[in-house]
């Protein structure tokens, strides 16, 4: 006679609805999932969504700073008179609007990846951003 404790820990062999890969799941909660319209995600999906998740917020907190100093430096050059002095202001804002641009595609391509290595390699393109902008 099986045991009914024993049976709740039964396994099995399901693909996750994202990398395709296969991945073992208490048995019965596929079926549950189905049911509510839920994703069966690996655990390896999920740790990618997490640090995606950490990345863009991290990417979208230094939009904003660079949103603020273009604004600073839009209303030193209304102020300015001096042209070279103005010029100065109009290569910061360039340059800071120029990185901007890049950080939006670097969310695009964030979002885009299922792929844990590219990660890594935005993280590393972010931080050069940031020094950039700095
Ligand atoms: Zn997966």
């Amino acid at each position: 006679m099986p045991d009914s404790n024993a049976d709740k820990l039964v396994l099995e062999l399901v693909a996750c609805d994202r990398c395709k890969n296969p991945f073992m799941m208490q048995k019965g909660e596929k079926l549950r999932k189905q049911e509510n319209n839920e994703e069966i995600v690996c655990e390896n999906c999920l740790k990618l969504e997490q640090r995606k998740k950490k990345l863009v917020s991290s990417v979208v907190e230094s939009q904003k700073e660079i949103k603020t100093s273009i604004k600073e430096y839009e209303s030193q050059l209304e102020l300015e008179k001096l042209q070279e002095k103005k010029k100065i202001y109009y290569d910061k804002i360039k340059q800071q609007s120029e990185i901007l641009t890049k950080s939006v595609e670097l969310l695009k391509k964030i979002e885009e990846t299922n792929n844990e290595k590219y990660i890594e390699e935005y993280k590393k393109l972010f931080e050069k951003m940031k020094r950039e902008s700095s």
